[in-house]
């Protein structure tokens, strides 16, 4: 069930200043959850809560007793370096504590004891927000799966189980680092579709993925399996994700067994989760299937899902060259796909995760797959902009690229928006391409 309740009221203002400005990503209504330390020092990494431009370490809220009963809990639990034990207790503790913390940040709360203990996000470093102990990375988007589909397999696009189950492989966990880590570009066998044998070299085929990432809350028993409408029991929340991807490895290796090392060498993300209860205001009914298109099997739909499975979030993928930041000019945006246009929903992909029995866990994460829209302007990755490096993109400076370059620095960013809401964004997803080691 979706709940909206006072915290989403649009109307709902904070004393921090920097909360209430058009166009914040972190207003009071959103509340997301991340894991800091201050910017350089050796401190240990702790829990805190975004508003405007400052973060509230949750130490500060527990130390001065400003909690109580399972928001303090709540709040006890996300003190040390990850967020797992938090995403452990369930709903009715996050819930508990994002009231809580609402009523403290808002006009006429906890402005005295909590003022001082503020800190500029400027002023420290996000950290890895959880402790991922497994990553698996989804297919969702119909629009991504058939642009790859026809530059891998032009006769055959789209297989035939696509629009039955929602495709997955498991991913890697070490390898995802936090937003502003470097990821290097990496090494690899290629083999050109002329030649006879493979070679290694660098990747020369770099792309991105514009992905949305779930963390799992309270999972499942090994065996046990989640039913659809208690899917959402089981999320805690959502951040931006950029599953970078070496399109000349991967054409290589993928088949039989499906990506590999064209993976597996970086991930990065958004080091905020907005949660699930924050996204209540932007639950959607899921996509509507084209006619004559299947319907879900029994476990992968119920009336509920149908009604509010879907989220409406516009992500936006732009790039900064090494040149277009000395020179200070803006990321030239690439795409601004649309969540509202997956095939599956967050919910049908934890659902279908845990029906063989398999056990998720708190602090696992999962990727929605590239997300890509009907237009041209909402493609997710620069193989479907370019069309499998066919065609060039030109930058305003006059820089073309077909995939990315060494220096380039990737910039996903995410939102959500409508008429009697309030605006929430996931703040920014962002990494520059290393050059290899050869
Ligand atoms: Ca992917």
């Amino acid at each position: 069930m979706v709940k909206l309740n006072e915290t989403h009221d649009p109307e709902l203002k904070s004393w921090v200043d920097s909360a209430n400005e058009a166009g914040c990503d972190f207003p009071i209504q959103n509340l997301p959850f991340g894991i800091f330390k201050r910017a350089g020092s050796d401190d240990l990494p702790r829990g805190c809560v975004a508003i405007g431009d400052q973060i509230l370490a949750l130490t500060h809220v527990v130390a001065n007793g400003l909690l109580e009963g399972k928001a303090e809990t709540a709040a006890e639990a996300a003190l040390g370096p990850t967020l797992n034990p938090l995403m452990a207790l369930g709903a009715d503790h996050w819930s508990a504590l994002r009231a809580q913390l609402s009523a403290l940040l808002r006009d006429g709360g906890a402005e005295a004891a909590l003022k001082d203990t503020l800190v500029p996000m400027a002023e420290v470093d996000m950290c890895m927000p959880a402790d991922i102990g497994d990553y698996t990375d989804f297919y969702a988007s119909i629009n991504h799966a058939t642009n790859a589909g026809k530059l891998f397999r032009p006769d055959n696009p789209l297989l035939p189980n696509y629009k039955h189950i929602p495709i997955a492989y498991h991913g890697r966990a070490s390898s995802i680092s936090v937003s502003g880590t470097p990821a290097k570009r990496p090494m690899g066998q290629l083999k050109a579709p002329d030649a006879d044998a493979p070679v290694v070299g660098a990747c020369n085929r770099l792309d991105y993925e514009t992905e949305l990432g779930v963390f799992v809350g309270p999972g499942n028993e090994q065996g046990e399996t989640i039913a659809i409408d208690d899917a959402e029991e089981h999320i805690f929340g959502f951040c931006v994700l950029n599953d970078w991807s070496a399109r000349d490895i991967q054409a290589w290796e993928y088949q039989p067994l499906g990506p590999f090392l064209a993976k597996n060498f970086a991930t990065t993300i958004s080091p905020w989760i907005v949660t699930l209860e924050a996204m209540a205001p932007y639950r959607a009914s899921v996509y509507q299937r084209p006619e004559g298109d299947p319907v879900p099997l029994p476990y992968l739909t119920s009336d509920a899902h149908e009604k509010s499975g879907g989220l409406e979030i516009v992500l936006e993928v732009a790039i900064a060259t090494e040149q277009i930041r000395s020179e200070g000019l803006v990321p030239h945006v690439i795409g601004t796909p649309v969540f509202k246009d997956m095939y599956w929903s967050v919910f049908q992909m934890l659902t279908h995760h845990a029906s063989g029995g398999c056990n998720l866990q708190p602090g696992d994460f999962y990727g929605s797959g590239t997300i890509s829209g009907t237009e041209p302007n909402q493609l997710g990755s620069l193989l479907e902009v370019t069309v499998g490096g066919k065609e060039s993109i030109e930058f305003p400076n006059g820089e073309t690229r077909t995939f990315l370059e060494d220096g380039d620095e990737v910039i996903m960013r995410a939102w959500c928006e409508k008429e009697g809401a309030a605006r929430i964004g996931f703040g920014e997803c962002r990494s520059i391409i290393l050059p290899a080691t050869e």
